[in-house]
């Protein structure tokens, strides 16, 4: 990335529709299913090809995740020889970098001369360290409420519910070993050539690439703003983030006091003076309190534990049915939620910009609402005019469709309805089996298909797209269409029963 070409070419009016168009980018769509892994082939003006992959993992859900990843990296190693201009990792969760951990003796080969990431990923970054902090704490809440509820005999629909979107929540978080996703992150750090990585800013400077001299590349996010970010349901003044959020408190509080065995715990959320009152874990256990008047343990078994004895009538033997042990963990799935729409939030977006034709191609990450919304304002300076946002948008003509096509990650106003060009095509990496197994349920999101189905006239392509999985399958429209000029497919994997490797576009 040193050399500037001397000189390039460029057609004087534009090509005509029936001549045969050079791709512009040739795009590798790795299809694992729930999990992002994209390896993009710029051409050089020497003609030698220049390699941007972004992101690698797959969710731990997934059976076999970790080696369908490393046949992954070895097909990244064959078609790329292990070498890799710049590494994009969206964010921190663990189906955009397993692969970095879990298939780490085989990127050990790779060079890698750039790594980019977010401000967000930055040590350095004083906002960055506050936001570590809120994601550290709510982890271990929620770690702690995932373990409790996993060994609880009869939890409520409800709670059963907690627990179950727990699991898929931490899912993002730790590998099937309880590899932790900080480590896979830090794997993809260190494979860069420099130092450290690259952190950007979204509205930056646009970044231009010395080997690349017709691509222009914008940052939209992730946005600085904590309410953008969406780390909490309510303003950010009422959860300030270093403390840990009232979720993460209330619960590593609640935790502590349904564990202790010890009488002389002190419950930091009892409305009581400390010296006042017997412990829940005493009582339980029958005794008899430091009251002589009242006998606390008989009063818990009557009214709350059960059962009293043998002879007394089935409503008195049992009233477990009194006991809410378990619900005041119901909280967890407001910190879940908040904890995940946080950090896909935090995903870097790119919008890659083609100066010659003005064609944009939108790799968003996993970003959500709060992330798409801050774009809003964003305007960079270039040539004698201003970039916005909404320009970018229009003229993308390729979507790399956010966080597996949920529902609350591409918003209607501020998003589809920007995306207006009639050459856009889309690719969804997600699996619809997968993400119900998971409990995520529509994933990818009914609307959201029917939407992109006829703002791209059928040209979206899904990982789980049953047409990859036959042998010799063809997608439901022709090509070259739109920004697609011609579609690839690995052959189908017979081992595995499943779908090929890869999909590939060519892109103009
Ligand atoms: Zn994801």
């Amino acid at each position: 990335m040193s050399r500037r070409p001397a000189a390039r070419t460029r057609p004087a009016s534009p090509a005509p529709a029936t001549t045969q168009q050079a791709a512009g980018v040739t795009v590798r769509h790795y299809c694992q299913g729930i999990g992002d892994c994209h390896l993009l082939t710029f051409k050089k003006a020497d003609g030698k090809p220049f390699r941007m992959l972004i992101d690698c993992g797959i969710h731990v859900s997934i059976t076999g995740g970790p080696a369908l990843v490393a046949d992954i990296v070895a097909d990244l190693k064959k078609e790329t020889g292990g070498n890799i201009d710049i590494l994009v990792v969206t964010h921190e969760h663990w189906d955009h970098v397993s692969g970095f951990l879990t298939a780490k003796d085989i990127f050990k080969d790779f060079v890698v001369a750039d790594v980019w990431m977010a401000w967000t990923e930055n040590p350095a970054d004083a906002e960055a360290t506050e936001l570590d902090k809120f994601k550290g704490q709510a982890i271990a809440a929620l770690q702690g409420v995932g373990q409790k509820l996993d060994g609880m005999q009869g939890l409520s629909a409800y709670m059963a519910g907690v627990r179950d979107g727990l699991q898929s929540v931490l899912g993002f978080q730790f590998g099937a070993a309880g590899e932790r996703v900080r480590s896979a992150r830090d794997a993809a750090a260190k494979l860069s050539q420099k130092p450290s990585p690259t952190y950007f800013e979204p509205g930056g400077p646009p970044v231009s690439i010395d080997a690349l001299p017709n691509l222009r590349i914008y940052v939209l996010g992730p946005p600085r703003d904590k309410a953008a970010l969406r780390l909490e349901e309510k303003a950010s003044e009422m959860f300030p983030l270093a403390s840990g959020g009232p979720f993460a408190r209330a619960l590593a509080s609640g935790l502590k006091t349904n564990e202790a065995a010890e009488a002389d715990y002190v419950d930091e959320l009892s409305p009581f003076e400390r010296n006042v009152g017997t412990p829940l874990s005493v009582a339980l256990k029958g005794d008899k309190g430091s009251d002589p008047a009242i006998d606390i343990g008989a009063f818990v078994r009557k009214h709350y534990s059960g059962p009293v004895s043998a002879a007394a009538s089935m409503e008195d033997r049992d009233q477990s049915w009194r006991r809410i042990d378990a619900d005041w963990m119901g909280i967890a799935a407001d910190l879940a939620l908040q904890l995940d729409r946080g950090v896909n939030n935090t995903s870097l977006v790119l919008a890659l910009e083609f100066i010659d034709s003005g064609r944009v191609l939108l790799f968003p990450g996993d970003a959500q609402i709060g992330n798409w919304l801050s774009w809003k304002d964003l305007k960079w300076p270039v040539g004698q005019g201003t970039v916005t946002s909404a320009d970018l948008l229009a003229r993308t003509v390729y979507l790399k469709v956010a966080h597996h096509g949920s529902q609350n990650a591409t918003p209607q106003k501020q998003g589809f309805d920007l995306l207006t060009s009639s050459d856009l095509s889309a690719f969804i990496p997600t699996n619809k089996t997968d993400a119900l197994k998971v409990h995520w349920g529509e994933m990818p999101y009914d609307g959201i298909l029917t939407a992109l189905e006829t703002k791209t006239k059928g040209r979206v392509i899904r990982a789980d797209d049953s047409w990859l999985a036959d042998a010799g399958g063809k997608p439901g429209f022709a090509s070259p269409s739109g920004s697609i000029l011609a579609v690839r497919s690995a052959p189908r994997d017979q081992a595995r029963g499943r779908g090929g490797l890869w999909v590939e576009v060519d892109l103009s």
